[in-house]
Formats: C-alpha cells, structure tokens, sequence
C-alpha cells in the first residue's frame, strides 16, 4: 500500500520493540504491534526520544490526575525519528525525512477543534496518556500532518525537544509575551528553563528566574535569565512579601508576565502579588490540585490569571527558533541513554532523580 523504501513487509518481518509501562515502577521492552499505515499516515523510524516529567510521573503512580493506566502502556511522547513508509495520501513526507512529532491527534470535528483551540479537543489521542501508547519505541505510525520535516542543522535531538519547547512557546503566546514585556519566571526545572527559552525568544527584554536550587539558578543563569533569585520554601505571607520585594529589585521594575512553572500555592501565592497591576499570570506548572491564594489582591489590581494545557501549532515555530539560532536547546540534554532493558530502566532513575538532570534522552 505504502510507496516507502521498505514497504510494509519489511516492516512486518522485524518485530518493532517499544517500551512498556506494566505495572507501577516497572518498565518492559516487549513487542508492540503497529496499527495499518493509513492513507494520510507514515511509519517512523524513532531517533531522539525524550523523558517528560509526566512519564515518570505515569511510571511511579500509573495515573495523572483522571488519566488512569489500566493496562500495559507504551510511554514516551518527545520524539523525532526518520520517515521510513508513507500512505498513499500523503504528499508532503518522503522516505527519508527526518520529522519531529507532535504527539496529540485531535479529532478536527468538535467546536474546539474547528475554533482552533484543538488542545482542549474533548477526543484528543495523545501519545501516552491512557489508554494511547506512546513513541518510546523502534517505530510507530502517526498521522502525516503531525510530523515535521527538520531543517538540515536541526538534530533529531533538538527535534524532539520541540515538545517540551512547545510547552513555554504555547506560555508565552497565551501571555502575550514580548519585546515590551518583562517575565518572571517561577520554577528552573525542564518547564521552567523551556519557558525562559522561549520568553527569550519571543523578545523579552527581561527575564527573572526563581527557584529554591543553587544549582539550577546557575543553569538558568546561563541559558539567559537575567537574573536568578533564590527563594526559600517558607510560604509564611511574611517570607513570600519579602522574596517578592527581592524579585521586583531583580527585575528593576515592574513584572508583567509571571509565568508559574511549579504551581504550588507559594509559588501562585508569590506569582500574584510580584504580578504588575493589569499584569498577566500564566499557570504552566501544577504542583497541587488545589490551594489557597490572595487571589482577592490580585484581583482588584486587575491581574489576568490564565491557564494552558499542554499546546498548539507550536512546532513551525519551535522548528524556526532552532534553525535560526534563537533557541539553543542542546544544553538542556543532560543525560543520553541507549535502547535496552537496563538503559531504560536507568534513563528513568536518572529523570526521576532530579539534581542535575535536565532532559535525558534516548538515542534509537
Ligand atoms: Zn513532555
Ligand atoms: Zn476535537
């Protein structure tokens, strides 16, 4: 059906071998059957593939939030790979490419999806999310439109870094973030570093990073923050109003955008009151489900609280800043892994540590 290289026979004689989520804390390579190549699909060959704080989080509970893993799951959704089969519809792909993925399929059908904001798609298949396997395999099949083409001088590495990329450009874009904004940035884990990146990117004169690790300051520091603030964990109102009055000072003005990438209540807490009146606060990370915040002195000062889940048409963006220089990611990829049993299961120690590691990746 296919007018790949290797054709849908090839591909059926070698057992395609992914990454299995079997049971709490236990990770399996086993095999995993590809779906038929559809029309407007293509079979991947996988690179680059990333380890998403969501991952781990899925391995140590089985669930985030509603999304319960119920049965056997590939994991694994930040991916780049090389096209190796696709359907007869698809024009735009050849054997050969080297692609980036965006994991989620929306249906193009609900009010969400044709209002273009198919992220909150009620029907969304994403990669790894219950009951979807994901890409931490030797191959999968995904929809043609949702695979890039990489520029030559863009690794599959960097490709694959384009979801978590994603998750900071889709921040500032429902910020509005900008040439004449100044961005606060709480958190430096993965979330928060991809958030300066992109603050950065998108022009901003000044980014401030918070976090309460020395070590990730400087990492920050290094990727661009302007300036780095350490905080204490301390969420007594007196604590936070003077780290607030510490971040202002870092800042040298005003904060117009605070992009909260940890979610706890201090965090939000600090977010609201380091926030300029008719600021904007965008909730990236979610640490808790629920808290208690001033919200009533942020309110009355007219400061916007918005939400994001996850992102949308990010990747042409994502791609553009890697090719032109505006967004380095390399030194985000801390760790590299290969494709084994024992790799696996140490990639996803490693992630799951924290401490210096930032993203680590498998090589495919
Ligand atoms: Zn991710
Ligand atoms: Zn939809």
């Amino acid at each position: 059906m296919g007018k790949g290289g290797q054709g849908s026979d090839a591909a059926a004689a070698e057992e395609n071998m992914a990454a299995w989520l079997v049971a709490k804390n236990t990770l399996k390579i086993m095999p995993f059957k590809l779906p038929p190549l559809g029309p407007y699909d293509v079979r991947v060959r996988m690179k680059a593939v990333g380890i998403c704080g969501s991952d781990v989080h899925y391995l140590r509970e089985m669930r985030i939030a509603h999304f319960v893993v119920k049965e056997p799951m590939v994991i694994g959704h930040e991916c780049a790979g090389v096209v190796e089969e696709v359907g007869g519809g698809v024009t735009h792909l050849s054997p050969g490419d080297r692609v980036a993925l965006e994991p989620g399929v929306s249906c193009w059908r609900c009010r969400h999806c044709k209002g273009g904001r198919y992220n909150l798609c009620e029907d969304m298949k994403f990669f790894a999310t219950p009951p979807v396997h994901g890409s931490l395999a030797h191959q999968v099949v995904h929809p043609a439109d949702l695979c890039f083409k990489l520029p030559d001088g863009v690794s599959l590495e960097e490709g694959a870094m384009c979801e978590p990329l994603s998750v900071g450009v889709h921040a500032c874009r429902r910020a509005g973030v900008g040439p004449e904004t100044a961005v606060l940035v709480l958190g430096a884990g993965p979330i928060g570093l991809v958030a300066l990146l992109a603050a950065r990117a998108f022009g901003a004169p000044r980014v401030v990073v918070v976090d309460v690790d020395e070590h990730r300051l400087g990492v920050a520091a290094s990727l661009g923050a302007h300036a780095a603030v350490k905080v204490s964990t301390d969420a007594a109102a007196g604590v936070v109003a003077a780290e607030v009055e510490r971040v202002r000072a870092a800042m040298g003005g005003d904060v117009d955008v605070t992009l909260d990438c940890a979610g706890f209540s201090k965090t939000v807490a600090t977010a609201l009151a380091a926030t300029r009146p008719g600021g904007k606060v965008c909730l990236v990370g979610m640490g808790h489900n629920e808290m208690t915040v001033p919200l009533t002195s942020a309110a009355i000062r007219e400061v916007d609280v918005v939400g994001v889940f996850r992102y949308k048409d990010t990747w042409p963006l994502c791609i553009e800043f890697l090719r032109s220089g505006k967004v380095d990611v390399k030194p985000l990829i801390t760790h590299r892994f290969g494709f084994s049993q024992r790799e696996v299961e140490e990639a996803f120690e490693v992630s799951a540590r924290g401490r210096d590691a930032i993203k680590v990746m498998f090589n495919l």
